[in-house]
């Protein structure tokens, strides 16, 4: 392992800085410092130093005692320190050594013996300095150390953990650290910085235990300690921190984090590496989360992964008995609300434990290869189905499979899939492909290729899971995809979370930019449906509509559809009118006027409009408001609403006095599409809310309203009734 030690030289005059920089830059990792404060902030900043050069006089704290402080300090004491100065007379000399300095090297320097001394006390020192806390002789340091980091090597940790775990009187525990992403730090900062940082949590490790516990690095970046469980209860706040990438002395710029499995000993007999395991398996369950940062062993989790074993030696066997079956959840237009397609899904029939969903062995199957023959025999499931559609002569629907991100990538799944559909005599469009967006972080650029390959043989794709990852919208830019299926979480946070519905409104329209379509997944409840048919949602799936659904239901639900020419109950989206005026009279004039034709909503000022807004916005078609009121007027209430993507859009009249023109163009400007103007004229009234309300129900209704928009800034102002 590639491995250079840091040197640092603490000296106030840079000229002596610079000649024992020019000695040692070729063996050393060179770090200087003006004086002693300044080096002991470096220290404390986590630079990590395994020998100082150290000038006794100096500025601000002089040689002396710096080496009082450092000695002081559990991470820093054992780092070697040779004293370097003028004149070292004896007394001098005695209080450095006393202070515990390793050796003297005096000015003008020597290099021969500044550097025959120096690698002495590296030689002595450095190898000292690894035994930490713990006295051991030179053999078994390095029979049992781990070289890099001081702590025991794995195998003399399996029998001081024993023995303290023996020995002592309360529960015990194992725990294992693992750096997230440790990969990264090597690949961006290196080897040498990635070695330091192992150093670092070593030492800090060892901080955090004292002699309360004893640790061991067992691979790269993992760390296992054995300690009480009440000491490690002690030490949570503390370890919280440097999980979550609080508190870690890092020589790099770089937030480092890490998991932490927990295994609480029970039987003190049980071997020590089995106890390791069991806390690594704690570990492997929090991995990937986010939020979660350390988790203990149970019984309950040894029962998940003995399951998760026998399902895996099961699998295949499975396949041959014909356990695994597919379901079909369809997927409904806004618009028309007819059944457009449907998501095939895969399920397990499990002889003694049930019907087992995907979620469960979808993972492990792609953990064992098993995924390959998994995803092609539901295409092959899907296949076999569109046939026997076609073959009763009635028309079908593309039907959307889920492809693993283990096959998106595979030339010779591609390839299959074509195969499959060549024998079942269907063209392309008779499927969809979902890739999920998580297998952007995998690999964007093989992503991309297999999109593109995909899309040349004329499938369609859906990005599955869309917002669901850490993936940006700027993926979308790179991927061209026919469809986003917004994730579910999206949905759900539609009731808690006042910015959700901006976001989602936001993903819709700008898929619509790109021209994608939109699927909502997870959609279960009217309110929900109505909120995503308003923000121009293309299709819905979730429960609202269908749970997934066997083969011959899906039929029959499509038979019935076509036979009964089918006309769903779809909301009413868009057909009240919200009149805003303070007096009563006039509210009544415009309310009498439409009544008719639209139900119509009143408030007596903004403020009161907004709340009304924000609760039935999907079905306003049109607003028409007072400009004068208290409270909230018509200008401050046109502002408000442009603060919200979904209420922005809703066309607004604003009801100004004749020969306000300033006011006119004000309402004009801020995007206003019409003025009426009081005293009403009933006839001309009728007209300009007739226009408005024609353009607001049409088709391409956004832009059309947007260009009317543009143009309104040039109108000439101050046209009256
Ligand atoms: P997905 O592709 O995002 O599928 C949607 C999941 O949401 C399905 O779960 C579906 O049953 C569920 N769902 C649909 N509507 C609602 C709703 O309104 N509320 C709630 N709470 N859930 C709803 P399922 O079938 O358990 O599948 C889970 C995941 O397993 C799928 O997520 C997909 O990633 C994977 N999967 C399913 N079948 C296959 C397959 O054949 N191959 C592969 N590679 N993965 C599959
Ligand atoms: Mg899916
Ligand atoms: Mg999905």
């Amino acid at each position: 392992m590639e491995q250079m030690l840091t040197m640092m030289i603490v000296d106030d005059r840079a000229i002596d800085r610079a000649i024992l920089r020019g000695i040692f830059l070729s063996e050393y990792n060179i770090v200087e410092a003006g004086d002693g404060d300044e080096a002991l902030k470096l220290l404390r900043s986590g630079v990590h130093v395994d020998i100082i050069l150290l000038d006794i006089f100096m500025p601000k704290m002089n040689g002396f005692d710096f080496l009082r402080t450092i000695k002081k300090e559990v991470a820093f004491k054992d780092i070697a320190v040779v004293v370097n100065s003028e004149e070292l007379d004896e007394e001098n000399e005695v209080e450095a050594l006393e202070l515990g300095a390793d050796d003297f090297i005096t000015k003008p320097y020597n290099q021969r013996i500044v550097r025959k001394r120096i690698s002495n006390v590296v030689n002595k020192v450095i190898y000292t300095q690894f035994k930490m806390s713990h006295q051991i002789d030179e053999l078994k340091f390095v029979t049992q150390r781990d070289i890099l980091t001081g702590l025991y090597n794995r195998e003399s940790f399996y029998k001081e953990a024993r023995e303290f775990i023996i020995k002592s009187s309360e529960k015990c525990i194992i725990a294992v650290w693992n750096v997230d992403r440790f990969k990264v730090v090597n690949e961006l900062f290196g080897s040498r910085l990635g070695d330091q940082v192992l150093r670092n949590i070593a030492h800090q490790l060892i901080d955090l235990l004292k002699d309360k516990g004893i640790c061991t690095r067992t691979e790269a970046d993992s760390f296992v300690f054995c300690t009480t469980k009440e000491y490690l209860e002690t030490l949570m706040p503390k370890i919280d921190r440097i999980l979550t990438g609080q508190d870690h002395r890092s020589p790099i710029d770089y937030t480092l984090q890490l998991h932490m499995g927990i295994y609480e000993v029970n039987d003190p007999d049980m071997p020590v590496y089995l106890m390791c395991d069991r806390a690594d398996m704690a570990l492997q369950t929090i991995k990937d989360s986010y939020l979660v940062r350390s988790a203990y062993y149970s019984e309950k989790l040894k029962e998940d992964i003995l399951n998760e074993q026998e399902l895996v030696i099961e699998m295949e066997q499975a396949l041959a008995k014909r356990e695994f079956f597919v379901v079909f959840q369809p997927i409904v237009e806004t618009k028309t609300g007819r059944t457009s397609s449907a998501e095939a899904l895969i399920r397990w029939k499990h002889p003694v434990k049930g019907t087992i969903n995907p979620g469960i062995f979808v993972p492990l199957c792609e953990k064992n290869g098993f995924i390959a023959i998994l995803d092609l025999f539901v295409c092959e499931e899907v296949c076999k189905f569109q046939r026997e559609q076609l073959n009763r002569g009635v028309k079908i629907v593309p039907i959307s499979i889920n492809i693993s991100r283990i096959n998106f990538y595979r030339t010779e799944f591609s390839a299959k899939i074509k195969e499959l559909l060549d024998r079942y005599d269907l063209e392309p469009s008779a499927i969809k492909l979902e890739i999920t967006e998580g297998a952007y972080q995998d690999n964007p650029k093989y992503m991309a290729e297999a999109i593109k390959d995909f899309k040349e043989s004329s499938f369609q794709i859906l990005m599955d899971d869309f917002g669901s990852g850490y993936s940006s919208l700027n993926m979308l830019k790179d991927f061209n995809v026919d469809i986003l299926k917004i994730d579910m979480k999206f949905i759900d946070d539609l009731e808690t979370s006042e910015r959700a519905d901006n976001i989602l409104y936001s993903i819709i329209q700008m898929a619509r930019a790109l021209n994608m379509g939109t699927v909502a997944e997870g959609v279960e409840t009217r309110a929900q449906y109505e909120l995503l048919a308003s923000m121009g949602c293309d299709c819905i799936q979730g429960y609202y509509f269908s749970k997934p659904i066997t083969k011959e239901e899906f039929t029959a639900r499509l038979e019935f559809e076509r036979e009964r020419n089918y006309v769903p109950e779809l909301p009413d989206v868009r057909r009240t009118i919200l009149i805003v005026d303070d007096q009563k009279i006039d509210r009544q004039i415009i309310t009498h006027m439409m009544k008719d034709e639209y139900h119509v909503l009143e408030a007596t000022n903004g403020e009161e409009a907004f709340e009304l807004l924000k609760n039935n916005f999907k079905s306003i078609s049109l607003i028409i408001a007072d400009i004068h009121m208290p409270k909230m007027n018509g200008l401050a209430l046109l502002e408000k609403m442009a603060e919200y993507l979904y209420l922005k859009e809703i066309p607004v009249i604003m009801i100004t006095s004749s020969g306000e023109k300033e006011c006119e163009e004000q309402a004009l400007t801020r995007g206003a599409l019409e003025i009426i103007t009081k005293p009403y004229d009933s006839s001309l009234v009728r007209k300009r809310i007739g226009n408005v309300l024609k353009l607001s129900e049409s088709g391409n209704m956004m832009r059309q309203i947007q260009r009317l928009r543009d143009q309104n800034t040039e109108l000439p102002t101050g046209r009256t009734l």
